[in-house]
């Protein structure tokens, strides 16, 4: 059953949402070669838990950071360590939010000092397929238009689609149903309905779509070793439109 939010139950996600967008915007800042992982791990759950919330992957299913740090291959789920950025990486950030009892999630892709124009592509296009699927986060439409939107850009530009992981519903559990795969059919899957809030979330790679989890039982990297990118943000369908939760507003 996918859940749908009141008003109030809005207010608070907007609360959680803004607060990662916040955190996420802050934590780019310091993104430069030769800093760790794990500094970048603490300097979110440190900067999160002074805004009054709880960094949400800390401890889920034993998770042991309080972002997913993924760099070049790694497509997702990447522990945060004493490993140093370098000039040319292209580094995800994965962060999830709990505050007064809902949910945020939101991932970006950065580039570290300089970077390919592959790699530049990669990222523009991931973050352009995620707003296409946000376009049509509106009542009426169906699920399938989401997912369709996000592989026709992908495809159009020659990527490859991560199958193995995919978008969710959000709200008093960092996931809810339905699942938002970032392929599909249009006019296929759930009627979408005001009140809805999805984790939108393509995975992009520029290689093969097929990946693996390395051996520490978290870090998901591609198969061929080439480089992938995340961008991800929490979108709330209203009677207006997408409404995006974890976008920076203007102070
Ligand atoms: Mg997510």
């Amino acid at each position: 059953m996918i859940l749908l939010k009141s008003d109030r139950e809005l207010e608070k996600m907007r609360v959680s949402g803004q607060i990662t967008a916040e955190v996420l915007s802050e934590v780019t800042q310091i993104i430069e070669p030769g800093i760790e992982t794990i500094e970048l791990d603490r300097f979110c759950d440190k900067l999160v838990r002074l805004k009054g919330a709880i960094p949400a992957f800390k401890g889920y299913r034993g998770f042991p950071g309080s972002i997913c740090v993924s760099i070049n291959e790694e497509v997702v789920h990447g522990i945060p360590k004493k490993r140093k950025l370098k000039n040319g990486d292209i580094v995800s950030i994965d962060f999830g939010v709990l505050c007064d009892g809902y949910y945020g999630d939101k991932a970006i892709t950065l580039a570290v000092g300089l970077i390919s124009h592959e790699k530049q592509q990669l990222l523009k296009v991931t973050e352009e397929a995620l707003w296409k699927g946000i376009e049509q986060a509106i009542p009426g439409n169906r699920l399938g238009n989401i997912s369709n939107a996000i592989e026709k850009h992908i495809l159009m530009h020659k990527f490859s689609i991560v199958r193995d992981y995919v978008g969710h519903g959000i709200g008093r559990s960092m996931h809810e149903e339905p699942q938002i795969p970032n392929y599909g059919d249009p006019g296929e899957g759930p009627l979408l309905k005001e009140g809805m809030v999805f984790a939108i979330e393509p995975m992009v790679n520029m290689g093969t779509h097929a990946v693996r989890t390395l051996n520490d039982g978290w870090t998901v990297i591609t198969r061929d070793k080439k480089p992938s990118a995340h961008f991800e943000n929490t979108v709330a369908i209203t009677e207006s439109g997408p409404e995006v939760l974890t976008c920076l507003k203007k102070s």
